[in-house]
């Protein structure tokens, strides 16, 4: 009797199930891109810290049209005017400069007319609050800026520089383990002997994981020897949260990796999803829940796409980031595909917007082979398992390609 596939849901659900949140641990902004926040940041004070000015001008009393004022001191950013401003005076400010006390307004210096060196003349009346910006516009003392869970890119980083804070806490960033077997891998620029390929899914596994926010060291070779291959991954599964090994997970004479997994007590989760490409993907965890192990198709296609839909996934939730799934946005096919009657296609494909809604073209030919498949490719898109076809202007899922 064949042995039933499960869906990519139920993989990528029993992939989430076995997976929690990595240790926490405090790290300087400046060492912080990428990461994911583990705790809120509030603001330690108001942002901007005190009423300042928005141009570069005179901080007044306001009032009617037509004053003379003199201009009794200057506030710089970064050096307050360190006097009161009485009625009948100007102090020259810049932009960001604190508004000193006594001040109502700033005149922006192309509104007054230069009286001398030391006085100015209003044309135009003054409005109290002109120009002037007020403290904690930006951010409130003690609220919440960012939240546990942002991946905090540099916009975030200015923000939590802005609110006060030197250094955050975050996820602990998981080690990852990329393991390729194959005794027809050469590395890459290294000449081909008969028979031999390039490796292409080492520097991609590795970047892969490196861009999903794990630490991951070069790749390293497995040949297709059951010996090699249990002690190469027995090694892995010793110092990773996550280990990712391609090929050598069907039934061939020369896979190795599932009876090394056996052999090493990491435990299947699953083996075949419902899935093209992808369909031998292997995940298992050993008794002590870590590491993740991914058993991903040789084929470098196949291993980008289950990459995509379950390994990235699992990279974030350990990160903490809430949602690793994110909403599947949609599209409508500009061409008709064939569907396969057991298993739901994952196909790369541009999308292109006419003005008429995003139309998904699949990106060259689909072999799990044709690595240029994925290059340039905007997203994967979901052909339903079935019979028959999917026509032009049918609606489909996209889920998003790693890449
Ligand atoms: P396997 O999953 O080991 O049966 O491999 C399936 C196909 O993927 C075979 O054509 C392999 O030569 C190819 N393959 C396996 N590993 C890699 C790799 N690291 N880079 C490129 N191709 C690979
Ligand atoms: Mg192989």
């Amino acid at each position: 009797m064949p042995r039933s596939l499960i869906s990519i849901t139920e993989a990528r659900r029993r992939v989430l199930d076995a997976t929690t949140p990595l240790a926490t641990e405090p790290v300087a902004l400046d060492d912080a891109l990428g990461r994911v926040l583990a705790q809120d940041v509030q603001a330690a004070g108001d942002v901007p810290p005190f009423p300042c000015s928005a141009m570069d001008g005179y901080a007044v009393v306001a009032g009617d049209p037509g004053r003379t004022l003199q201009i009794v001191g200057e506030s710089r950013a970064g050096t307050p005017a360190g006097r009161r401003l009485a009625e009948g005076e100007a102090i020259r400010i810049s932009t960001g400069a604190a508004i000193p006390p006594g001040a109502t307004a700033v005149i922006p210096q192309e509104n007054v007319e230069l009286d001398g060196s030391d006085a100015i003349h209003t044309n135009d009346a003054v409005n109290p609050g002109e120009h002037i910006r007020g403290a904690g516009e930006d951010m409130r003392a003690h609220t919440v800026v960012l939240s546990a869970g942002t991946r905090l890119g540099p916009v975030a980083l200015g923000a939590a520089a802005a609110a006060g804070v030197g250094s955050v806490i975050v996820t602990r960033r998981p080690r990852v383990s990329v393991l390729c077997t194959g005794d027809e891998l050469r590395a890459p620029g290294e000449a081909l002997g008969p028979g031999e390929i390039h490796n292409s899914n080492a520097p991609m596994l590795t970047g892969l994981a490196r861009r999903a926010g794990a630490v991951a060291a070069p790749a390293g070779r497995l040949p297709d020897d059951r010996d090699a291959t249990t002690d190469g991954i027995g090694a892995a599964v010793a110092e990773s949260d996550v280990v990712i090994i391609s090929g050598g997970v069907s039934v061939g004479p020369h896979d190795h990796v599932k009876p090394a997994l056996d052999a090493l007590g990491v435990q299947e989760v699953f083996w075949s999803v419902a899935l093209q490409p992808g369909k031998p993907t292997w995940f298992g965890v050993p008794a002590q829940g870590l590491p993740l192990v991914f058993g991903l198709p040789g084929n470098p296609v196949s291993a980008v796409v289950t990459f995509s839909l379950f390994v990235a996934p699992a990279l974030a939730a350990l990160q903490g980031a809430p949602s690793p799934v994110p909403p599947r946005p949609t599209a409508v096919m500009g061409i008709e595909v064939a569907r396969n009657p057991r298993r739901d296609q994952m196909i790369r494909v541009r999308l292109e917007d006419n003005g008429d809604g995003v139309r998904a073209y699949p990106n060259r030919a689909q072999g799990s082979h044709i690595l240029t498949s994925l290059l340039g490719a905007d997203a994967l898109a979901l052909i339903p398992a079935g019979d028959g076809i999917v026509a032009s202007g049918t609606e489909v899922a996209l889920h998003a390609l790693a890449a």
